[in-house]
């Protein structure tokens, strides 16, 4: 289902899912008493806001990761807005990669050939819906560009973990909590190659500057994406990237992790700021060297060091939409984009 892209293809939808998995497999509740045997299991539950306890959340964020690119066609939502296609219409020019994705995907699980996963996943109409909003919200905050989808995302933050609401323990409280949560988790992984070593780094930002400079050479493009890249990375880092890993960090529920990938993000965009204009001059010429019309397979990764340094880490997400956009202001109503209410996390522990 995924196109072969130099960035948005199967590897990409891959990375992404071994972040989601990382992060995941990282959550901890450093509050919690573990010498009370008794309730530790509850505790555990309470604070990490249901998501470690509920096999179907967890399936829900790596089933997500692994189909939230599916069918990318190579060109930010804008340029599909731009060219008229098919499933900008049947959008309504709002997160139309990000629906037909979702939309793809679904129709493929609901297949009969999936009765048996399906079985597996749900056997409720409750976690039915519960699943598919999970997965509808957490493929929809890998839009980054929507500006409607993010204020409601950051007023869902700030009510969540600003300063004095933190204490807060209601279930509609822990349910805003855990959908933020996955929210930042899955944004997170979505760029994680910005929060890994700076060869990871190196690697998916190539190609994803590949991506765009075919994109522009076909006439799909305004802007040559050389002539903006090195500033729009320094800004993705100080605007996106590393105000993201804050706040995976200040949400608390990472441990230690949430400290590699600041580390690593700030480090990126050092070493970016002093190599980037060499990294793309580098890349324009290899790209130049070849015949577009001909073979882009030519192009090869950075060559990777053996692992002999940093951490194990392997995190984080996309960039493709650094360009502001305005959408056009048409509802947003479509077959997967939902209101984004809090995802209903019942209590699911017994
Ligand atoms: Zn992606």
């Amino acid at each position: 289902m995924y196109r072969n892209n130099p960035f948005h293809n199967f590897e990409h939808a891959s990375h992404v899912s071994m972040s989601v998995h990382k992060l995941l497999s990282r959550i901890v509740a450093p509050d919690v008493d573990t010498s009370d045997e008794e309730n530790l299991a509850k505790n555990l539950h309470d604070h990490t806001y249901g998501i470690t306890s509920d096999p179907l959340t967890h399936f829900a964020c790596l089933y997500s990761a692994l189909i939230h690119d599916v069918d990318h066609s190579g060109v930010p939502n804008s340029q599909l807005i731009k060219e008229n296609v098919h499933i900008a219409s049947v959008y309504k020019c709002k997160s139309v990669a990000e629906q037909n994705s979702v939309d793809l995907a679904w129709a493929l699980l609901m297949d009969d050939q999936y009765t048996d996963l399906r079985r597996a996943i749900y056997t409720t109409e409750s976690d039915f819906h519960r699943f598919r909003g999970l997965v509808v919200n957490s493929v929809m905050a890998t839009d980054i560009m929507d500006k409607e989808l993010s204020v409601a995302r950051k007023f869902r933050w700030s009510k969540a973990f600003a300063e004095g609401c933190t204490k807060e323990n209601t279930i509609a409280a822990t349910n805003r909590k855990a959908t933020i949560v996955i929210e930042h988790l899955i944004q997170a992984s979505d760029v994680s190659h910005t929060m890994q070593h700076w060869h990871i780094f190196r690697k998916w930002n190539k190609r994803l500057f590949q991506e765009m400079y075919t994109a522009y050479k076909e006439g799909r493009a305004e802007n040559d994406p050389s002539e903006f890249w090195y500033k729009g990375e320094i800004g993705f880092f100080d605007f996106y990237i590393i105000p993201l890993a804050k706040k995976l960090k200040d949400c608390g529920v990472f441990g230690v992790s949430s400290d590699e990938y600041l580390n690593y993000a700030l480090q990126n965009r050092k070493e970016w700021e002093a190599r980037g204009e060499e990294c793309v001059a580098e890349m324009k010429q290899e790209l130049e060297s070849i015949n577009f019309t001909c073979d882009l397979s030519q192009v090869v990764d950075p060559v990777l060091p053996q692992r002999d340094e940093g951490p194990s880490g392997t995190v984080i997400f996309d960039e493709e939409e650094k360009k502001e956009e305005e959408l056009l202001d048409k509802p947003p109503k479509s077959t997967a984009r939902l209101a984004t209410p809090d995802i209903n996390f019942e209590r699911l522990f017994m």
